[in-house]
């Protein structure tokens, strides 16, 4: 692998990244993508545990989002590998619509 020198979307190794997600989020820390209503995010679950801790970016990877520490936030695993690096998808159910009767 070549390797560069500090360049500003360079990928962190695996220990930077386990030492970031402590920082970021610690046990119990609240999930900023279901606001914690999946609960508080847990560790000592087994790996890749839906409620497992996770880092999401505010600024995605794909539009320029560094691993700097203001552009992570705690998530539970789960909410955050649902996110693919798009908007928040919107409530569903409040599309279709029927108009009935109206008028007269
Ligand atoms: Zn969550």
């Amino acid at each position: 692998m070549p390797s560069r020198a500090n360049g500003p979307d360079k990928e962190p190794s695996a220990t930077e990244r386990a030492r970031l997600l402590k920082i970021v989020c610690p046990p119990g820390s609240v999930c900023h993508l279901c606001r914690g209503a999946r609960g508080p995010i847990i560790w000592g679950l087994r790996r890749w545990h839906s409620l497992g801790p996770s880092m999401d970016h505010v600024v995605p990877r794909s539009q320029g989002g560094t691993w700097d520490l203001w552009n992570l936030r705690p998530a539970h695993y789960g909410c955050n590998s649902g996110r693919r690096d798009r908007d928040i998808p919107a409530v569903p159910g409040v599309r279709s619509r029927r108009w009935g009767h109206r008028g007269g």
